[in-house]
């Protein structure tokens, strides 16, 4: 039986900063998981005992040494966007927010190193003063941390050209903090640096991240609307296939998604589909001319900064915002790989799931993949809708689970495991999350 009364008493005496209120503890144990109707039935009622703030990789050590000594469970928090609830603490114990570690330690062409809780907005903007940018951010980037992106995200603005986090060369570098029984540091380069991904830091506490940046352009946005679904998808997959554009957003939304855009209603035709891009304004001409050999008609192009943020509509924002119109939608994480399988799954379920693509890289392949919106019914369905989207040939990053494999292709990567058995060997960070340590 854990006394939490002395261990807040013992962090404090170190100087930390210790939440133990359950209000506070409540909304500091929860992320974006109640996108999923299944996440929320099994996720809602979990939380953690004790929330801690770390300012440095030396106060993670002495978390990290605290933990170790009592048995106690570490989850991990950056901003807590993450939507399949990988902050969530699914056995109580200690929660680690990182938010304030958000310090950037380098930044010269072509890199950046800086502390896990930099707002990826924050590191980008400074980026961007020396002619240089992130290369990928997730459409939460304005709250977002670089730590949580590298535990618990994937791809975004960006993706189109540099593919995912995972994409060799994407992350450089990173120092771990271990839950051994003298906790150390750890620098993890190149490859390395794999078995962080997107492992809901069960394998280590991510204390310092050296990231590539990208050349930097003076972006503009526009939506472009078509008549027919068909007209819209073509357009975009030439549009992403198009090399003397350069872009780094391209998302397309068949209708009726349109309808929840409501801040940027006036840029929307009605019964249309939207194609929302980030381009270069160098090459204005270019997509003008695009858009008129495809028949689609310009509602909106301005200099990014001006009016709303356009990859705000995007990701998962478009299922944000419908959510905000009609709660009961869900969503989907889906690669399509072809724009036939876009279609057949079009036409198969028309509103029922509302196709939503985003176009990203994968092994230097652009594809179609998507966060395409469903009219939720029952567990039931969703499972057969899935089956079908596999049937036809869509594979699926499941968003209704919260194990990492579960999520994934039902598998661990072996190197994620074997760094855990490594760093975690008690298995304090995150139980419960990474399936196979439990097997
Ligand atoms: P958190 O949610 O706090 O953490 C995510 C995971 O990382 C957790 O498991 C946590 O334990 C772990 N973690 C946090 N810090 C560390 C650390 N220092 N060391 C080790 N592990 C750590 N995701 C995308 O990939 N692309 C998108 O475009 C996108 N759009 C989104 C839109 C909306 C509206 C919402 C709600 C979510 C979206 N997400 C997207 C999911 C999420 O916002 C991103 O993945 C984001 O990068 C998570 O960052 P965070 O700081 O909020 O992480």
């Amino acid at each position: 039986m854990i006394n939490w009364q002395a261990i807040a008493a013992e962090l404090r005496h170190q100087g930390l900063t210790v939440l133990d209120n359950p209000q506070q503890c409540q909304k500091l144990s929860l992320d974006y998981f109640h996108f999923s109707p299944i996440l929320t039935a099994q996720l809602q009622d979990k939380r953690g005992d004790l929330a801690v703030f770390a300012r440095s990789e030396a106060n993670i050590l002495m978390i990290a040494s605290l933990c170790v000594k009592y048995k106690i469970p570490l989850t991990l928090r950056g901003a807590g966007t993450g939507n399949y609830g990988q902050c969530i603490p699914l056995e109580g114990g200690i929660i680690l927010d990182l938010s304030q570690m958000n310090q950037i330690l380098c930044l010269e062409p072509g890199r950046a190193v800086a502390e896990p809780g930099v707002k990826l907005a924050t590191l980008d903007k400074q980026a961007q003063a020396l002619g240089w940018e992130i290369r990928l951010a997730p459409s939460t980037y304005q709250t977002a941390t670089l730590g949580g992106f590298i535990g618990g995200g994937s791809v975004g603005m960006g993706s189109v050209n540099y593919g995912t986090i995972g994409d060799r060369g994407n992350l450089r570098s990173a120092r771990i903090v271990t839950l051994q029984d003298s906790p150390q540091v750890l620098t993890l380069e190149g490859d390395a640096t794999q078995s962080l991904l997107h492992a809901y830091g069960t394998n280590g506490v991510i204390s310092q991240v050296e990231i590539a940046l990208a050349p930097c352009y003076p972006w503009a946005e526009a939506i472009v609307c078509f008549e027919t679904f068909p007209m819209a998808i073509t357009f975009a997959d030439v549009l992403g296939n198009s090399s003397g554009i350069v872009k780094k957003q391209i998302a397309v939304h068949a209708h009726p998604i349109p309808q929840y855009f409501t801040a940027i209603a006036e840029s929307l035709l009605p019964a249309h589909q939207a194609v929302m891009v980030i381009l270069s304004d160098y090459d204005q001409r270019a997509f003008q001319d695009l858009v008129q050999v495809h028949q689609g008609t310009v509602t909106r192009y301005q200099p990014q900064g001006k009016g709303p943020n356009l990859l705000e509509f995007n990701w998962n924002h478009t299922t944000l915002l419908a959510r905000a119109v009609d709660p009961s939608l869900t969503y989907l994480q889906v690669f399509y790989w072809d724009l036939d399988t876009v279609q057949k799954l079009h036409q198969k379920f028309g509103e029922e799931v509302m196709i939503h693509l985003e176009f990203l890289r994968i092994n230097g392949r652009l594809i179609p993949a998507g966060l395409p919106l469903v009219r939720y019914t029952s567990p039931e369905r969703l499972a057969e809708i899935m089956d079908i989207h596999r049937e036809l040939g869509a594979s699926i990053a499941n968003p209704h689970a919260y194990t990492i494999e579960d999520g994934g292709n039902g598998q661990i990567n072996p190197n994620q495991l074997a760094l855990k058995k490594e760093v975690d060997p008690y298995g304090l960070l995150n139980p419960g999350k990474m399936k196979s340590w439990h097997s």
